[in-house]
């Protein structure tokens, strides 16, 4: 090749490049502005005017100042710029201000670019309007936080509220009262007068009981026909007896429904902080053994939580040898669940649920024996078996020439807490010489909000495994939705209690359609767990959900049942 040629294909790919580069940048979807040392802008794309309103000709050749001094925190500005003079990149969220003084929450990032000395010569500030994602937050936060039916805070409000209460007492002394109160056969009349005459017991009942708190309490629906109330107290207990039971008295007046009079009662149980417990949920699971009691009692009436209402020690003490014993004799199974196209019904996927058969017991579910097994540390060995059959299936399977699918294991808080968790996962991988996109694990919400820094490095560290990582439980958990973005999580699985109720009355479908909302807006894949009706699943469809799994499609079987029934159904013909 002549030096003439040679010149010319070279010169040619650099136009082409800068050529293509220029495409890029005009048709960016994010607002891209370049400035100079100076803050003059240099160049901008099609969406920095689309976003801010600036025309090109305005702008070119001036200082601008993007940020909103108003809604950022102040200094900001400049701590951003001494971060990139000192050839880092920046990125977070920032108040941008448009030509007309609105302004826009986005997600913005700066890069420096150094000239020809070294120095800082450019700026390239990249920027996408996140107002969609913050209102669907919002309002996910909002539905999640109240009860649509009596307005009070629901029960994902009440570590909030327990904090504020507790820290209030502790400044003021005394004692604070959890009362777990559920009416007394309110069953009854929602089956003699219907379900809207229930609800409207429901509301007078909440409005019954806010009318007699007092500055510092607060009452929260808990669901169904159970309220809380957080009451600061004295610290004896004839004084605290005598607070609380205005809370009975509250309902002693006969209420009127449907032209009838009646009369309602409720039982109330009570736990008392710190005495009883240091958490809310400690007290809560107290108040409510203690609320049986005071059912036991006759209704109508109180009862403390007192040692004796624990479970005998035995039984569970006998229950966890059991489990420790099935661990040592490798016991415990995995059972495999379907996950459906919600478009067509195709399988799409399985979770694996373990089975537990107690000697004598018999089955014993997950919801019983996880717990127990965390509190004792089983969970450990249990979640290595977990991982280890997964894999040895998924194995199988492919060895027996199915065509696999993506199997969804649950992690357990302390097999993620371990250090050398993303280490044991590329191990099982490598051992059974699996894809790594053929295994799905599931977190929770409280599992990566207990530390969210380190779960952001190990999250991001096992997705570079080539895995994907969902989210179960998808609503019940804590209402700080801005770290999702954060752990590029893949899926979002919608909790069983919106989706059972999803046809049931408008406050769960709100619940869905926002967090079906959220989820697209940050590229997740969606899944409903919990479809048992033909009804719901066209609901969940309508919404956009993706994936479906429940009791409609298939329980969790044995491996070879869903081997021969699901994966064979697979085969190409
Ligand atoms: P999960 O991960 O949310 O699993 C879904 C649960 O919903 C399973 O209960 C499943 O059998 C049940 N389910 C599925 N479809 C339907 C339906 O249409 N209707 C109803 N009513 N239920 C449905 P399961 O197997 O009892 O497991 C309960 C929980 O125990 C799981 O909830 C998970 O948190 C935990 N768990 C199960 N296996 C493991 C495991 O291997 N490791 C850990 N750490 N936890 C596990
Ligand atoms: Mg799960
Ligand atoms: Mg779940």
């Amino acid at each position: 090749m002549s030096a003439d040629i040679a010149f010319a294909l070279r010169n040619y790919r650099r136009e082409e490049r800068l050529h293509l580069t220029a495409r890029v940048f005009e048709n960016n979807s994010e607002g891209i502005v370049v400035i100079d040392r100076g803050r003059r802008v240099v160049m901008i794309n099609r969406a920095f005017t689309q976003l801010t309103g600036y025309p090109e000709g305005d702008v070119k050749g001036r200082p601008l100042s993007l940020i909103d001094p108003d809604r950022n925190p102040r200094g900001f500005a400049g701590e951003m710029r001494a971060v990139v003079a000192q050839g880092r990149a920046w990125k977070g969220e920032v108040w941008v201000r448009r030509v007309d003084g609105s302004a826009f929450p986005a997600d913005f990032s700066v890069n420096g670019v150094p000239g020809p000395d070294g120095q800082l010569a450019h700026s390239v500030l990249v920027f996408s309007d996140v107002s969609q994602r913050k209102e669907d937050e919002a309002r996910i936060r909002f539905l999640t936080n109240h009860d649509f039916l009596t307005g009070l805070p629901s029960r994902v409000s009440l570590e909030d509220k327990f904090a504020a209460a507790r820290d209030r007492v502790r400044h003021e002394g005394g004692r604070l009262a959890l009362c777990f109160l559920d009416l007394d056969r309110f069953k009854n009349v929602n089956d003699t007068l219907g379900h809207p005459s229930g609800d409207q017991l429901l509301v007078e009942v909440a409005h019954r009981l806010e009318a007699v708190l007092a500055e510092g309490d607060a009452a929260l629906r808990h669901g169904g026909d159970e309220f809380v109330v957080l009451m600061p107290v004295p610290e004896g207990r004839s004084e605290q007896v005598s607070r609380i039971g205005r809370l009975l008295r509250a309902l002693d007046e006969p209420f009127h429904l449907s032209g009838c009079e009646f009369s309602l009662s409720s039982s109330i149980g009570v736990a008392v902080w710190p005495d009883d417990g240091g958490s809310a949920e400690a007290l809560l699971n107290r108040a409510d053994m203690a609320m049986y009691r005071a059912k036991e009692e006759g209704r109508n009436t109180m009862a403390f939580f007192a040692d004796g209402m624990l479970a005998p020690p035995s039984e569970r003490l006998s229950l966890e040898h059991a489990l420790r014993r099935a661990v040592e004799r490798d016991e415990l199974r995995l059972h495999y669940q379907p996950l459906v196209s919600a478009a067509d019904g195709r399988l799409v996927g399985a979770e694996a649920l373990l089975r537990w058969s107690h000697p004598e017991l018999g089955p014993v579910s997950p919801g019983r024996f996880i717990p127990l097994a965390e509190e004792s540390g089983l969970i450990l060995p249990i979640s290595d078996r977990v991982l280890e059959m997964a894999c040895a299936q998924i194995a199988d399977w492919v060895r027996d020439g199915h065509q696999p699918v993506p199997v969804a294991i649950n992690l357990s808080a302390l097999q993620f807490r371990r250090s050398d968790f993303v280490d044991s996962v590329a191990a099982a991988l490598e051992r059974h010489g699996v894809p790594a996109r053929l295994l799905v694990l599931e977190v929770t919400e409280s599992m990566v909000m207990r530390d969210v820094e380190q779960a952001a490095r190990q999250l991001a560290e096992l997705k570079a495994l080539g895995l994907s990582l969902a989210v179960d439980d998808f609503g019940t958990g804590y209402s700080s939705l801005a770290y999702l973005k954060r752990f590029s999580l893949d899926k979002l699985k919608i909790d069983q209690s919106f989706v059972r109720e999803i046809n049931a009355g408008p406050e769960d479908r709100a619940i869905v359609t926002a967090i079906v909302g959220l989820g697209r807006n940050l590229g997740m894949e969606l899944v409903a767990e919990g479809v048992e009706t033909e009804l719901v699943a066209s609901t969940l469809r309508g919404l956009g959900c993706d994936h479906l799994q429940g009791w409609l499609y298939g329980k969790a079987v044995p491996p070879d049942e869903f081997a021969a029934g699901w994966l064979a159904a697979r085969q190409p013909a």
